[in-house]
């Protein structure tokens, strides 16, 4: 079904038609650098939302009845139509979230590979056959055939950061793995999901495999997230909305992607400059806005100093600007956003930091601030800014910087700078996080790694089996021979 535009307004996708709301209501997406308007999307009702759930349910059984080769074939056509469509897409991406050209057109070849490997991958998932006599002899005659089977219909709920990204990064294990999908995008990144699934659509979505919602999470969150048919809810978000959400998903898995503080912890052996290039690299791409950003920096005092020189040389040598002239640091998400940066530089300030750039704000534009001196008493070495913002904690040995990264609520990731990796890996070893990563920024990917946070980060893991695995569960049927 071709998928209509009306001027600025778009349309939601049910059950292979795109439709407008019968709310005769629709949410106006402004750009975060200029408050032009990009674009409408649908404020569905309770109703269309019903029929999104249940139409999904519906599509979902004749889609697990093909084999994976033959489901493999629509995610291949998917990643070729992103491709087709990518400049549009990326310009999208770079109206309605305020990412740098890009970084945005980046996201959308990434998203292309990611399906594509979760396709290849789909294929190589298989049971296992288990033998009732290893468990005790009495049981030898016991043969168990352990074969994996789809949940049914997936909720995936994602946030503006990376709106196609990490969308796809939901849709596309669920349909391998023969689930139907309800897929509600962030309100701000809504345009960008919409395009996403325009091109599934055009891909040769069988009707009602993918449903879209479009509407306010806090006007049709619950009654999505509280629906009887949805199986399995997939979230990316604040660790708030993601703990609310867990709460009221009642008798159903939830997986949770949510908010970090990952620490850069620079030992005094380490490669300086590739500390600085990595922690600036890793702080302000986006402004921040990156769950895997670094959002601290804990650093022995010997070298603090000469850290501090480099990283003050990168971050004047950062592009500020619009996403238009791919700038790095370019208008946080929405106002709120940035008064909540600011906030948390002018608590720090007040309490004695030493900002060490110029703090200087254009609306939503805030620049990049490198703040010296961060004591565990100021709000910004806990709270996650979202944007762009680098603490320094100076700490007097490593016990010091391990104790201060455990105690942070989040575990997502941290950096660990030094020449001696089997200090690294020591250190890693306590350090309560998904992931470490030695001599490098704290990242998301290659996709295929496993990704997962603990602590208020995270609930479940990713990674591209991983997310196959996740949303699939095991059947067991136990040939009793005589
Ligand atoms: P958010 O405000 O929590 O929103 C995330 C999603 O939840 C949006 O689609 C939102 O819809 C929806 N939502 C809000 N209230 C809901 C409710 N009651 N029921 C159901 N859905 C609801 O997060 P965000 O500002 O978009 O994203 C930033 C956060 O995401 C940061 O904390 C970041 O660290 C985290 N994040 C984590 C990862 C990771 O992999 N760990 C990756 C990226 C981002 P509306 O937009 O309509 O409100």
């Amino acid at each position: 079904m071709k998928a209509e535009m009306i001027a600025n307004t778009y349309q939601f996708l049910l059950n292979g038609e795109w439709r407008e709301s019968l709310s005769g209501k629709t949410i106006e997406n402004q750009s975060p650098s200029d408050n032009t308007p990009v674009g409408s999307v649908q404020a569905m009702t309770e109703n269309e939302v019903n029929l999104a759930v249940t139409g999904a349910k519906a599509a979902q059984k004749d889609w697990a009845n093909l084999s994976f080769s033959e489901r493999a074939e629509l995610l291949y056509a998917w990643a070729d139509q992103l491709l087709e469509m990518k400049e549009e897409i990326a310009e999208t991406i770079m109206k309605e979230v305020g990412k740098g050209y890009s970084s945005a057109e980046k996201e959308v070849v990434r998203t292309a590979d990611f399906i594509k490997y979760t396709a290849e991958e789909g294929k190589r998932i298989h049971g296992e056959l288990i033998n009732g006599g290893s468990f005790n002899a009495g049981s030898a005659n016991k043969l168990a055939m352990v074969q994996r089977e789809p949940l049914g219909v997936i909720l995936a709920i994602s946030p503006f950061n990376y709106p196609v990204n990490l969308s796809a990064a939901k849709i596309a294990p669920a349909l391998i793995a023969g689930n139907a999908v309800v897929f509600k995008p962030a309100t701000q990144g809504a345009i960008s999901g919409t395009l996403m699934v325009r091109a599934l659509d055009k891909a040769g979505l069988p009707s009602g495999l993918v449903n879209l919602v479009t509407g306010k999470g806090s006007e049709i969150g619950d009654y999505l997230t509280t629906h009887p048919s949805i199986d399995l809810i997939n979230f990316t978000g604040g660790s708030e909305t993601g703990e609310y959400i867990s709460k009221k998903a009642s008798m159903i898995p939830v997986i949770l992607e949510l908010g970090g503080k990952d620490p850069a912890i620079v030992l005094n052996d380490a490669d300086l400059e590739k500390a600085a290039g990595d922690i600036v690299g890793g702080g302000f791409s986006y402004s921040g806005q990156r769950c895997t950003a670094i959002k601290r920096v804990l650093v022995l005092d010997e070298v603090a100093d000469a850290l501090v020189d480099k990283l003050k040389d990168k971050i004047k040598a950062l592009e500020v600007g619009m996403p238009e002239d791919n700038a790095t640091v370019t208008p946080l998400i929405n106002e709120k956003a940035a008064d909540f940066v600011q906030q948390l530089v002018d608590d720090a300030v007040g309490k004695g930091a030493t900002p060490l750039t110029d703090i200087r704000r254009e609306g939503n534009l805030v620049y990049p601030v490198l703040l010296d001196n961060v004591t565990v008493d100021m709000t910004v070495a806990w709270e996650e800014p979202f944007g762009p913002v680098l603490p320094i904690i100076r700490v007097q040995n490593i016990e010091e910087a391990v104790i201060i990264a455990n105690e942070s609520e989040y575990g997502l990731q941290a950096s660990v700078f030094t020449k001696n990796v089997e200090q690294a890996i020591r250190i890693g070893s306590e350090l309560e996080v998904g992931s470490v990563q030695i001599n490098g920024k704290t990242e998301r990917g290659p996709d295929h790694f496993p990704f997962l946070g603990v602590k208020n980060s995270g609930l479940g893991a990713q990674g591209i089996r991983k997310s196959i695995e996740s949303v699939t569960r095991e059947k067991v049927t136990v040939l009793n021979m005589s």
